[in-house]
């Protein structure tokens, strides 16, 4: 075993050391409330405009249309809550998609406890949506479509050009959860006529708990904290600087690189992708081809092996790694991202994740060729799901 081999990294990512020195002043030296008018605050207002500056330069936005969160979640919620909210008191039509984040659907299920109307368009088999389905959702009372970015289990990117395109045919907010894209790939919130974009600092190499929503000059949403005038009154609470510091260098730094970036991951995915396919026997990818995937995202399924265990072994041979099944979080619901694009229960259950990141070498990739074709076998030889499974194909071809 080569040390630690970090797969996870649509979980969280570690943060950069760069952006880490950065970031330390802003703890013990420059420590004053932004808010306060004497010059020993100074520094920290020129610091979070500073980095109001560089997330406004990574999406193509205006830094008056950049408010700082608590993180990604935080900005979904904001996002579907303040546009629901804004429409006082009259209720309306949402459309969004069945493989959403939870920030974004437990959002819905709440607004449609209130009386607000919520439709869940369907994916392809590969986890895209059909424009065409997305037009005919559309009523007299929609306000608002959300629609990810990228999805963070299988990596699908989502026509957002397109969708954008629609909406403002339709004069419809159009919000994307973009926490996985952001700094992996490019985005334009201009060209892509997107009024609103959740972004989470922590998956680009920035700290933990401090993110972004980008809202369109002229958006009307309702504020979300209230309290104090940070944020313009629309964000409320002292702000968290130095994380705010951290988010802007992050982006700063993952936008420096992101085409070399890219291509290398693309390149390390596409060589776990094609390994596990020849060494697996009935590997199942999840998501789309090489085209339209995320350049770190590799999701496969494995019939007779459950993804919990997959975890533990790949855990004690030094690879982290996770799974769609939500076993893990105390729940034994499969992945309703992978029940959305067509698999059994057997499959979404013995599903792994593997996301790759700045410091994914190709020796990782070779060590878990090595590794996971072994603990494979040895889990379908215990499995009398695969038992039946071989049966059952041996019947087809007979
Ligand atoms: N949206 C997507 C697509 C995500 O992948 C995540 C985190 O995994 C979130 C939202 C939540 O972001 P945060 O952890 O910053 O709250």
């Amino acid at each position: 075993m080569i040390g630690r081999i970090y797969l996870d990294n649509a979980a969280t990512t570690g943060t950069d050391t760069e952006v880490l020195n950065e970031m330390l002043p802003y703890f013990m030296e420059s420590f004053g409330n932004p808010s306060s008018i004497y010059s020993f605050s100074r520094d920290n207002r020129i610091a979070l405009e500073r980095s109001r500056g560089q997330v406004a330069r990574a999406i193509n936005a205006e830094p008056a249309e950049i408010y700082f969160t608590g993180g990604g979640t935080e900005s979904d919620n904001w996002a579907l809550k303040g546009a629901a909210f804004a429409r006082r008191g009259s209720r309306g039509h949402i459309i969004t998609t069945m493989i959403e984040h939870h920030a974004i659907l437990h959002s819905a299920e709440f607004l449609a406890g209130m009386g607000y109307d919520v439709t869940y368009l369907p994916v392809d088999e590969e986890g895209r949506i059909d424009l065409k389905e997305l037009e005919g959702a559309f009523r007299e009372d929609t306000f608002l479509v959300s629609v990810m970015f990228a999805n963070n289990e299988i990596g699908t990117i989502q026509p957002v050009s397109e969708i954008g395109r629609l909406c403002k045919k339709r004069n419809v907010l159009f919000h994307t959860d973009a926490v996985q894209a952001v700094g992996h790939i490019p985005i334009d919130v201009k060209a892509m006529h997107i009024d609103m974009l959740s972004l989470s600092a922590h998956k680009f190499h920035g700290p933990k708990g401090v993110g972004a929503l980008f809202i369109r000059r002229g958006v009307k949403i309702e504020n979300f904290i209230h309290g104090g005038g940070q944020e313009k009154g629309r964000r409320a609470s002292t702000e968290n600087v130095p994380g705010i510091v951290g988010l802007g260098k992050a982006l700063e730094i993952s936008i420096q690189r992101i085409g070399t970036e890219s291509a290398r991951q693309s390149m390390l995915r596409d060589r776990l992708i094609k390994g596990i396919l020849e060494t697996i026997p009935y590997a199942r990818l999840n998501g789309p081809g090489e085209d339209g995937r995320l350049p770190n995202n590799v999701n496969f399924s494995f019939i007779g092996v459950e993804g919990e265990t997959l975890i533990l072994d790949l855990d004690e041979a030094g690879i982290s790694a996770s799974t769609g099944s939500a076993c893990s979080s105390g729940s034994l619901d499969p992945s309703h991202v992978l029940l959305a694009i067509g698999l059994d229960h057997a499959h979404s259950h013995g599903s792994l994740r593997m996301t790759l990141g700045t410091c994914t070498s190709e020796n990782d990739i070779d060590y878990v060729l090595d590794t996971l074709p072994a603990i494979i076998s040895r889990r379908r030889e215990m499995s009398p799901l695969w038992e039946d499974f071989l049966r059952n194909e041996k019947k087809v071809t007979i």
